[in-house]
């Protein structure tokens, strides 16, 4: 009889110990979130990523593997595949704190929020780039159009297009992917 009783004991013990196991795979990070951490822990330690403000650019170039490595698959698309995100549905388009937009991949400080804009795109918008020469130009006559595509001076990934329909005092519009920018609030 002891035995039995015994046994049944174990069993509770048992049955308990699945429970709480399971709790805690329903309190485990989201994917995306692990994903996340992890790249953020990868970017930590990687010394490829240079200044955020160098006087002078040196270029960061990496093979289409160490790149898949390092970005997210939306971050890929955007930046090597030349990808746009759907508007009103990325990051920043609608931040208004004041700080510093960096690029993703490399780290290079492109945009500052003093030169951000409503422009009602659905995309974070910049009338210029905190450094001419951070950001470079190419054109681009996908789709019959005749745009000039911009990349960030470094790592050279694809970031949007720049219009000339944009505000004072430049008259220029960047028209940018939020989910390829990391934004630093100001201190
Ligand atoms: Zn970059």
């Amino acid at each position: 009889m002891n035995r039995i009783i015994f046994l049944f004991f174990i069993n509770i013990i048992i049955a308990i110990n699945a429970c709480s196991q399971n709790t805690k795979v329903v309190e485990k990070a989201p994917q995306q979130e692990v994903e996340t951490q992890v790249i953020a822990a990868k970017k930590a330690t990687n010394n490829d990523l240079g200044e955020r403000f160098p006087k002078k650019l040196e270029k960061v170039e990496k093979t289409e593997e160490e790149w898949r490595e390092i970005l997210t698959v939306e971050e890929y698309r955007i930046l090597r595949e030349e990808g746009t995100e759907r508007a009103f549905t990325g990051k920043y388009w609608d931040n208004k704190k004041a700080g510093t937009y960096y690029c993703s991949a490399c780290g290079l400080a492109l945009f500052e929020s003093e030169t951000k804009f409503k422009s009602g795109t659905g995309w974070p918008s910049f009338y210029q780039p905190i450094k001419k020469e951070y950001v470079g130009e190419k054109t681009d006559n996908k789709y019959g159009w005749n745009r000039t595509e911009v990349v960030c001076g470094r790592c050279d990934g694809h970031l949007g297009h720049v219009f000339d329909d944009g505000p004072a005092p430049t008259g220029l519009r960047y028209c940018i992917n939020g989910n390829i920018l990391t934004f630093q609030a100001n201190e």
